[in-house]
């Protein structure tokens, strides 16, 4: 068993699912979206990054899964009392070791936590069924409808993310779809309306559509691993209204941000 890399466990998280949640920032995912707010949670291997105070700090650490067992339980009662849990995002939860994950999935659901799934959808198919007998909920990112802006602005094929869509829902998993929103990128009235005629065209019943306006935190990030950022403009509130309006006429449950 390959131990991943974790880079971040964030306590008393409440954007990460229902109630309050520890969530396990694993490092290492399949694409390289060009808004990426945590770029140090791309590469698989841990890195140097320099802190704002000039000193150099590495980015990336094994932990067993004891030791995350250990560190997650200390807030079982805030999770009790929430309804909350722990979530495994990234980076790519689901690019880490099958059986790693699996692992702790079922050892956090023997001690009935909650189990969420942060996921870019670009995994195997028998992974996503396979993590599914495990998880309460996903997270489930869709980026872009349109196959080629897809690969364009995230490395990658949205190919595997809309088939695991349609597999996750056909299992009737509970899915907080989250629309990451970048104008110039996929925020326009006819964008939306594919995306959600494709939804709809295939029975697609999220719990939840989260509509998350781009933001630029975490950009000097880039500058602080040696790398350049791509920055967007930040959808102002009339934009990121119209577009929920938009959506609402396709689906009851939209909220912005989540
Ligand atoms: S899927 Fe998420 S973690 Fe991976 S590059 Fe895109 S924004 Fe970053």
């Amino acid at each position: 068993m390959h131990v991943p890399y974790v880079f971040n466990i964030q306590h008393f998280s409440t954007h990460d699912g229902p109630g309050v949640r520890t969530t396990i920032f694993f490092k290492g995912c399949p694409l390289r979206c060009a808004w990426c707010h945590n770029p140090e949670s791309q590469r698989f291997t841990p890195e140097t990054m320099t802190n704002r105070d000039g000193r150099e700090t590495i980015v990336g650490k094994q932990y067993t899964i004891d030791e995350l067992m250990e560190d997650v339980m200390k807030d079982i009662i805030v999770y009790e009392q929430s309804g909350g849990g722990v979530t495994l995002s990234g980076g790519e939860a689901l690019a880490m070791d099958a059986a790693y994950i699996r692992e702790l999935a079922q050892r956090l659901t023997e001690n009935e936590i909650s189990v969420g799934i942060d996921t870019c959808g670009v995994v195997s198919t028998e992974r996503i069924k396979a993590i599914a007998q495990h998880a309460d909920f996903f997270l489930y990112d869709l980026k872009l409808i349109d196959d080629d802006a897809h690969r364009k602005y995230t490395g990658g094929s949205n190919r595997l993310v809309l088939n695991n869509l349609i597999t996750l829902n056909d299992l009737h998993a509970r899915i907080f779809l989250r629309l990451i929103m970048v104008p110039g990128v996929n925020t326009n009235r006819h964008t939306i309306q594919r995306t959600m005629e494709w939804l709809q065209n295939h029975h697609i019943t999220p719990e939840q559509i989260n509509l998350l306006p781009y933001h630029r935190l975490g950009m000097d990030k880039y500058s602080r691993l040696g790398r350049r950022p791509v920055l967007f403009n930040i959808p102002d509130d009339t934009l990121m209204q119209d577009i929920k309006t938009q959506v609402e006429s396709y689906y009851d449950t939209v909220t912005i941000g989540g």
